[in-house]
């Protein structure tokens, strides 16, 4: 077999190559003219980089600059190389487990002397009987992607991107034709950029076809003849039911190679047991034989072994000639599996099956093993017959391509593959249980900057990473896999209540948005879940992960960092949550249960009060007390949060005016924004109305919001913020730290005050870590003219701490807990001088 062959005697040579200047649609149009799938970026004799085919989908089509950028700043570097000497079979599987598609390969000084593609092995990889002998469809890519011929560029190439497809059909223009579109197509549209125009223009056509039933060998020569490297599958009515590539056909033949080497030994099984009457022939059989065998007499007693015996465990024939099998044995098998051997031998004359057996050099090593009594005219019997093979490596060849199957390269976490395969036995599992099972999408938020600023190497590194820390949070019967590019599954089986779902949701949020370290670099880096239940959602693992998908999608659009259900009904499907959502709603109406307390914000140095913070408590006569921290997601959830921060302005106002005519000097007070409440396009206006209402000045009232209100729509944030700043209301940034945390678009709004978030604080003293955040951030602000709040101080310790770090503010249990209207009038708030009452 050619698989021992070096590289270097099929790799490609005459390499196609450019400087790092040369712009990309100039690359692009020389790898077309040449129908090359890459180009190797040199400086001198020195290889930088390569752009491949494959590279293509990081360009984005909508963007016409972006073909001209230099190839310098896109290509892939390092280039992975490999010595001219490897052998091709080494070659073929690193391409498979490192998910590449070519190898430089150098000599002993790494001087490029070629490229070794995907496509040289499949043509060299000596797979001719495989293809001669195997139907298309046993290696085609079923359900092949299929887009719009109206759909954009840009997003055909962004599907592609995400699906992993090397080509997609384009489904039928006017005339119903199809055609198709691959990476070298994209290639040329780099080369010639024809603009972000439907695709349905821009594929080739015809599509050339091949019938599911032909053989591969004919696909393969249809390939080679028309220079192509995809042909779409018919099957028998002339519908497209895949894509065949010399990718499928390479990993196709694989496999096959297994197995058929496995029929083939069964073959020679066969041929021996037919030959027993015909030792002799069967003697010259042995002679040659490549797999070892030895011949007993009827107790066992060795009298012959051949070459192939002594080349696979080291003994001369010299040496077992009188001795017994059982010199070989290895110690791993105990006496009932030689017992039951022996029984199956004595009542069937043969006995097959597999056995580890020990070499003279004590290596132990795997066999397949048959045992064929031979028997005289009598049927008496009077010899056995054994014939081995080693399989040792046959199985780890099988447990590599079925890793390389089922598992991602970088994680080795399961695939989409496995997953799906999974994801089938669960969902039938959860039918017989009648149990729910859900599916969690994740994707990075913000990810493609990661690599982008830090490099791939980083971002790879990120990746492993952010698997390590969702695999923590999960359970040992969850499943959790890659996709693909920033993009995991999470799957839980056997759920007893859709609430379970929330809560690891939750987890693995909190999760990913610690901070990571990285290659020097300290980042935090947000994630965005999607979550889609059986069999609500779906009954089968593609709706399943698609519906997750869309979820995760919305999930990205309201926020990032958080997760969505597909079926938003969900979240309140839960008896008690569904009751607690009643409740509050009742609630908000009657305003019954409600209260707002206050909490003091006082100035660091003089211990002042500066203003306070209000914060709604809520009391159920059925539920009791229910925290803020329980209610107020809900309310966010449920849409319920607008009208309750409503009432909270309102009562606040009213507070304020009944403090003032009670003849105290209010101060200040800020009142949280929820997102929701923030994106009101009348805010401002409610504001103004409510504190014209009470007749009270602007100063009175602040507000506080987290940044990831603000990021994400920044246009509107910046013209609300606007508003309430003229009012003149003071606005901060809440739980700072915790989110974004950049400082430098805070720069260009009209914020006043940033609040520490309390995790840093509680840290201080502790770790060096939180005091080096409290340092900077404060030393930041004050260069950008805002004050500091250190939130959720509760020791005297902390407050030392914070001396040294310039923060104007301080709020926390230490100065004062939030307490109802009267007790902080009576503990905090001046009398004026000769109030009315
Ligand atoms: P927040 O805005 O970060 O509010 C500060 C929270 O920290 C309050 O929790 C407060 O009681 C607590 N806290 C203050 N000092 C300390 C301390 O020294 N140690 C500790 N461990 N905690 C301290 P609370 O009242 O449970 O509120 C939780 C969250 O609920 C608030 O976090 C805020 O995000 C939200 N929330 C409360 N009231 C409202 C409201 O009227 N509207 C909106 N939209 N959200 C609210
Ligand atoms: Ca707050
Ligand atoms: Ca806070």
């Amino acid at each position: 077999m050619s698989h021992d062959l070096p590289i270097e005697r099929i790799m490609q040579t005459g390499l196609l190559s450019c400087g790092p200047d040369t712009p990309l649609c100039e690359a692009a149009a020389r790898m077309a003219a040449r129908r090359c799938s890459s180009i190797l970026v040199m400086q001198g004799e020195r290889a930088l980089g390569i752009w491949t085919e494959h590279d293509v989908f990081r360009v984005d089509f909508a963007d016409p600059a972006a073909v001209r950028v230099p190839i310098g700043e896109v290509m892939s570097t390092p280039v992975a190389s490999l010595h001219r000497t490897t052998p091709v079979a080494e070659a073929a599987a690193r391409l498979h487990a490192e998910g590449r598609r070519h190898f430089l390969v150098v000599g002993d000084a790494d001087e490029v002397l070629g490229i070794i593609t995907q496509t040289d092995l499949a043509l060299n990889q000596g797979i001719e009987p495989y293809l001669r002998l195997r139907e298309v469809r046993c290696a085609m890519r079923a359900r092949p992607l299929v887009l719009p011929a109206g759909l954009l560029l840009a997003e055909a190439a962004r599907r592609m991107r995400r699906s992993g497809d090397e080509a997609a059909v384009v489904a039928g223009d006017d005339t119903g034709e199809l055609g198709i579109v691959t990476e070298r197509d994209l290639v040329r549209f780099i080369a010639d950029h024809p603009g972000n125009t439907p695709i349905g223009a821009l594929a080739s056509r015809p599509l050339l076809t091949v019938g599911e039933q032909e053989m591969l060998i004919h696909a393969r020569d249809r390939l080679i003849d028309n220079q192509m490297r995809h042909l779409a599958v018919l099957d028998e009515a002339g519908r497209v039911v895949g894509l065949v590539g010399f990718r499928d056909m390479l990993a196709g033949a694989e496999n096959l190679y297994l197995e058929d080497l496995r029929e083939a030994l069964e073959q020679r099984d066969r041929a021996l047991s037919q030959s027993r009457q015909h030792l002799q022939l069967a003697e010259r059989v042995i002679e040659a034989s490549l797999e070892g065998i030895i011949i007993t007499d009827a107790r066992s007693r060795i009298e012959f072994v051949n070459p192939a015996f002594t080349r696979l465990t080291g003994y001369s024939l010299e040496e077992v000639v009188g001795r017994t099998p059982a010199l070989l044995s290895s110690g791993r098998h105990d006496a009932d599996f030689y017992h039951a051997m022996w029984q199956e031998l004595q009542a069937h004359g043969y006995w097959r099956g597999e056995i580890w057996n020990r070499r003279k050099s004590g290596q132990l090593f795997l066999e397949q093993l048959t045992i064929t009594a031979i028997t005289d005219d009598q049927g008496v019997t009077n010899h056995y017959a054994a014939l081995f093979t080693d399989i040792t490596q046959l199985r780890e060849n099988e447990e590599r391509v079925r890793r390389l199957a089922y598992y991602d390269a970088l994680t080795g976490l399961p695939n989409r593959r496995l997953l799906e395969d999974r994801l089938e036995l669960a969902i039938r599992h959860a039918h017989r249980q009648e149990q729910r099972l859900a599916v969690i999408f994740i994707d990075l938020d913000h990810f493609k900057q990661v690599n982008d600023t830090l490099g791939h190497a980083v971002g790879d590194e990120l990746l492993v990473k952010v698997a390590e820390r969702l695999a923590h949070r999960l359970r040992e019967d969850d499943t959790l896999a890659r996709l693909g590019g920033d993009e995991f599954i999470v799957m839980l089986p056997e759920l007893d209540e859709p609430d379970e779902v929330t809560r690891v949701a939750r987890r693995l949020v909190e999760g990913i948005s610690e901070p990571f370290t990285l290659g020097g670099h300290e980042f935090r880096i947000g994630c965005s879940l999607g979550i889609s239940l059986y069999p609500d959602d779906g009954d089968s693992p593609e709706p399943l992960v698609r519906n997750a998908d869309a979820a995760m999608y919305r999930a990205k659009q309201e926020g990032r960092n958080t997760y969505r259900l597909y079926h938003a009904g969900m979240h309140v499907q839960h008896h008690q949550q569904l009751a607690l959502e009643t409740a509050l709603r009742n609630t908000v109406e009657s305003g019954e249960g409600l209260e707002v307390h206050y909490q003091p914000l006082v100035t660091h140095d003089a211990g002042g009060l500066h203003s306070a913070e209000a914060l709604l408590r809520w009391t159920h006569p059925e539920f009791g007390v229910v925290t803020p921290g329980e209610f107020i997601p809900l309310a966010e959830r449920s849409g319920l949060i607008v009208p309750l921060g409503e009432w909270v302005m309102a009562r606040v106002c009213r507070q304020l005016a009944e403090w003032r005519r009670a003849g105290f000097s209010p101060a200040p007070v800020a009142i949280n924004l929820a997102a929701q409440q923030f994106v009101q396009p009348d805010l401002v206006e409610r504001v103004q109305a409510q504190l014209a209402a009470h007749d009270l000045p602007g100063h009175l009232l602040g507000f506080e919001l987290t940044e990831s209100t603000l990021v994400e729509r920044p246009d509107q944030a910046r013209e609300t913020l606007q508003g309430l700043s003229d009012i003149p209301c003071h606005v901060a940034i809440d739980d700072f730290g915790t989110g974004y945390s950049s400082l430098s678009y805070l720069h260009e709004l009209p914020v006043s005050i940033l609040k520490i978030d309390r995790s840093f604080i509680q840290g201080l003293g502790a770790t060096r870590h939180s005091g080096a955040i409290v340092a900077a951030v404060s030393g930041m602000a004050r260069e950008l003219g805002l004050s500091v709040v250190a939130e959720g101080v509760e020791t005297e310790a902390q407050h030392r701490a914070l001396g040294r770090y310039g923060v104007d503010l301080i709020q926390g249990y230490l100065i004062g807990r939030p307490v109802d209207a009267d007790e902080f009038a009576r503990q905090w708030l001046p009398a004026v001088a000769t109030g009315p009452a």
